[in-house]
């Protein structure tokens, strides 16, 4: 098995940068555009707590979909594993992330799952708290507490774009206010996902998510239990089976590890175990997941035989 170190990470991102030529930046986010469609880092911290980096660590990128396995992880915290799938599904989905016409095909008009744009905005709406101020100041505590970063902010100018190019995301929450999926404030559901999605982090604060579900829900420097291990073990399957939208079935094999990827080009990996995994890596394919990252997320499940289902 390879070694893990900064040297090797270093290699490993020279291999998969070629990739992200295949990919396009997403354009509708403030600061995306072709001068950095070849960003590619990585961070990796182990449970024994050593941390390596590579590439373009250091560049801050927004959540985008990484945020909803934080979402997911307060909501289940809130109402617990029952209450939660009776508002959404947890099953797999073929169609884009922001599919439409999925709502009206499947069990009463409940969202496939969690890791789809319906399914985020209706978990966003269980996360408990008086004002979308006061949910969105639980989510951010919470990521910060996780990432043991302080400085963690929302970007208001991606705030400002999530809202602006954000009618099919409207169209999605009113459609499952129309068949009572969904029966809190729609606006407010809507309002707490935009902000979510645009929190700004880098490869070590993704890493540190990955690390946080992969080593049983603690927090670090305190060593207190922040999350149950048992809503933990749901979100890992859940990223397994869904996180890289209609591309989970061939991360699953390819990768063999849960994942969550992004529009940003985001993508969380956790080696249950083993490792807390933050790539960035602006190119996305037309599914929404990073290209180069995806690449170097499958080169690393190899060389680091990360693939829980067996090595070669
Ligand atoms: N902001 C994007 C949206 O709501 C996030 C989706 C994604 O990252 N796949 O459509």
């Amino acid at each position: 098995m390879q070694e893990l170190t900064n040297d090797y990470l270093e290699e490993a991102i020279q291999d998969s940068r070629p990739f992200a030529s295949s990919g396009n930046v997403n354009m509708s986010l403030p600061e995306y555009d072709e001068t950095i469609k070849d960003y590619l880092g990585v961070t990796i911290i182990t449970t024994d707590g050593e941390s390596f980096s590579a590439g373009d660590n250091d560049k801050y990128i927004p959540m985008q979909s990484t945020s909803k396995i934080i979402g997911l992880m307060l909501a289940l915290q809130d109402f617990g594993k029952e209450r939660v799938f009776q508002t959404v599904g947890m099953e797999p989905m073929g169609d884009f992330f922001n599919s439409i016409s999925q709502l009206e095909s499947y069990d009463t008009s409940k969202p496939f799952n969690p890791m789809i744009n319906a399914g985020a905005i209706a978990v966003s709406a269980l996360i408990k708290g008086q004002t979308v101020d006061k949910r969105f100041n639980r989510y951010m505590d919470f990521l910060r507490q996780v990432t043991n970063n302080e400085q963690l902010e929302m970007s208001k100018e991606v705030y400002e774009a999530e809202k602006a190019n954000g009618a099919r995301n409207r169209s999605l929450a009113y459609f499952m206010q129309s068949t009572g999926t969904l029966v809190t404030d729609v606006e407010e559901a809507l309002d707490l996902y935009f902000r979510m999605n645009s929190v700004m982090m880098c490869c070590h604060d993704f890493a540190r998510v990955g690390l946080f579900l992969a080593k049983g829900g603690l927090d670090l420097e305190t060593g207190e239990k922040l999350i149950p291990s048992h809503h933990l073990r749901t979100v890992k399957a859940i990223m397994m089976t869904s996180g890289m939208y209609n591309s989970s079935g061939h991360y699953a094999v390819e990768a063999g590890f849960p994942c969550k990827s992004g529009v940003s080009g985001s993508i969380i990996g956790s080696s249950p175990g083993r490792m807390g995994i933050g790539v960035v890596g602006p190119a996305i394919d037309e599914k929404g997941n990073s290209t180069a990252g995806g690449a170097l997320i499958k080169k690393l499940s190899q060389d680091l035989e990360l693939n829980m289902f067996g090595v070669e």
